[in-house]
């Protein structure tokens, strides 16, 4: 049995949790600890599947297929923590869990209600994962901020947790605000008001992390200490990190979260290793120089919509030793530009992400042309990929209006499509395909192969149509090399233009398993075709 290590949030929301977390994580792993990460939203949701990206971001896919909220993203870029569905809890699930035991007549007559009946199910939901064999420590974050009506149920189960487990099995760490008011003064009073709520609710905090601009002062810290019980040594400075989110385990490792973490769980201390951590953020403190990428989606003014997309990038920057800088433009503009120079002409690489629906593809198409003609490098992520072979059909093949059945039913030429056995599905879950899949490189002379070095790959999808084999031959005469299939050859995985220095369409998601520490070859392979550009 792992031991329980709980991140809790107060005062106000967007502090910074998932960061807080995922660094924790990746402290105790540097230490050669093997951790696991939960996260719990308090939505009603079943997952973040439905969700819109102006609502919550990105909807992060994991291994197994499922659709979660974008911290998990974070887990996986900090940490090697094992993520799959169980390993993201919303409220939804744990009632929809509880009403269909209810329904089958698992609770034997008895009123089911939120304690205990709700609270078990979120306990029993956090110990299927903390009881793993591999895994030394389980971290939860609970979403949302403390006082929420939302929360609650959370904060009582993690309250039996320490209750039944002990205090040297659990440890909670509660991340909370120390704003600066006009005059440059740091204000401990909401972080006071912020432990208060916890303590109603039971929770003493172990650890507190005050996020703040500049970092306290031992008054400070000594003060907010005696008003929240705190020892002295484990109130520490969550400072804003200006350069990058990378740093922030190496700040918390210099003010020695991870020693405070061990000790309080009574675990033995390895020696730590930061090694690459610190390379990390040298790299992005020295680059050789900076390249322009950029992006053309259609919801670019949301700051973290194609997140893991945005790190992605930064990762093959860190990889090369260059600085990126990610210019986004709103699809829908450049559809109305008369001249997409003005947008496009900055580009020392352009990149499509994903995305769904018809808004902006004409904008997108334009984009794709412009890297094609200018042998600008390329990398279409499967809506992108989608779209390149749009493109490919209409300005290269000539085939008429050519688009995809998801944006024109009607089309003459519907070079990506539905496959046959998906067309009479009334319900649009359960259509797409998702989750990690292997793909078979068919050409060795390929950008994709020089960049993996492989012949099968393993990577996540998340979307519904597909290149339409009714094309495949026609598109391949025209010049399209068709790089990847599945295993099966029965569906097109990566393309790229013949007759042009780097691109790559491919109808997965490789942005979900880079890490700064080890950068997705693709991305590495993207900027360093960039870079040569430039
Ligand atoms: N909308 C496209 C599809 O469903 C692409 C999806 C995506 O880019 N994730 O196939």
């Amino acid at each position: 049995m792992s031991k329980l290590v709980f991140v809790t949030g107060g005062v106000c929301s967007s502090l910074g949790k998932g960061i807080a977390a995922a660094s924790i994580g990746a402290l105790l792993e540097a230490r050669g600890w093997r951790v696991s990460m939960i996260k719990i939203d308090p939505y009603l949701n079943v997952d973040a599947g439905t969700m819109s990206p102006y609502q919550h971001g990105e909807v992060f896919v994991t291994d197994d297929g499922a659709e979660t909220d974008l911290d998990l993203g974070n887990y996986s870029r900090f940490t090697n923590s094992p993520l799959s569905r169980a390993n993201s809890i919303t409220t939804g699930q744990i009632y929809q869990t509880v009403i269909s035991k209810e329904r089958e007549g698992r609770y034997l007559g008895r009123t089911v209600q939120v304690i205990p009946h709700i609270t078990d199910e979120i306990k029993s939901q956090i110990l299927r994962i903390a009881q793993n064999d591999h895994t030394d420590i389980t971290i939860v974050e609970i979403g949302g901020t403390v006082g929420d009506i939302e929360s609650v149920p959370f904060l009582e189960a993690q309250r039996q947790l320490i209750l039944e487990l002990g205090r040297e099995n659990c440890l909670s760490v509660h991340l909370t605000l120390v704003p600066m008011v006009g005059g440059g003064e740091l204000k401990t009073k909401p972080t006071q008001h912020s432990v208060k709520e916890l303590l109603e609710l039971g929770i003493q905090p172990d650890i507190l992390l005050c996020r703040t601009k500049i970092e306290l002062d031992e008054s400070l810290r000594r003060k907010i200490s005696n008003f929240t019980n705190v020892p002295f040594n484990s109130v520490l400075s969550a400072i804003d990190v200006p350069l990058s989110i990378y740093e922030i385990p190496v700040i918390y490792h210099r003010q020695g979260l991870d020693l405070i973490v061990l000790n309080k769980l009574a675990l033995p201390v390895r020696d730590a290793d930061m090694e690459a951590w610190n390379r990390v953020v040298d790299s992005l403190y020295h680059p050789q120089k900076t390249i322009t990428i950029v992006m053309v989606g259609k919801y670019v003014e949301l700051q973290d919509t194609y997140k893991s997309i945005d790190e992605a990038l930064v990762h093959g920057g860190i990889a090369n030793g260059f600085k990126l800088d990610i210019v986004k433009i709103d699809a829908e503009k450049l559809e109305k530009e008369a001249d997409p120079e003005s947008l496009l002409g900055q580009a020392d690489g352009i990149l499509i992400p994903g995305g769904f629906g018809q808004r902006g593809i004409e904008g997108m198409v334009v984009a794709a042309r412009y890297a094609r003609t200018h042998k600008i490098p390329y990398l279409g992520i499967c809506l992108g990929m989608q779209v390149m072979v749009i493109e490919y059909a209409r300005n290269v093949v000539g085939l008429a209006n050519a688009n995809s059945t998801e944006f024109d039913p009607s089309t003459e030429n519907p070079v990506i499509s539905l496959l046959a056995d998906q067309i009479d599905v009334k319900n649009y879950g359960g259509t797409m395909r998702l989750g990690k899949s292997p793909s078979e490189i068919i050409r060795q002379d390929s950008n994709i192969y020089r960049a993996y070095n492989q012949n099968t790959i393993l990577e996540r999808h998340r979307h519904r149509y597909e290149v339409s084999n009714r094309y495949r031959q026609k598109l391949s005469e025209w010049g399209l090399v068709i790089s990847a299939l599945t295993p099966d050859h029965s569906l097109v995985e990566a393309c790229e233009w013949s007759d042009h220095p780097w691109s790559v369409g491919v109808q997965f998601h490789p942005e979900f398993q880079s890490k700064p520490l080890s950068p997705h070859p693709l991305f590495r392979a993207f900027t360093q075709a960039a870079s040569e550009r430039q």
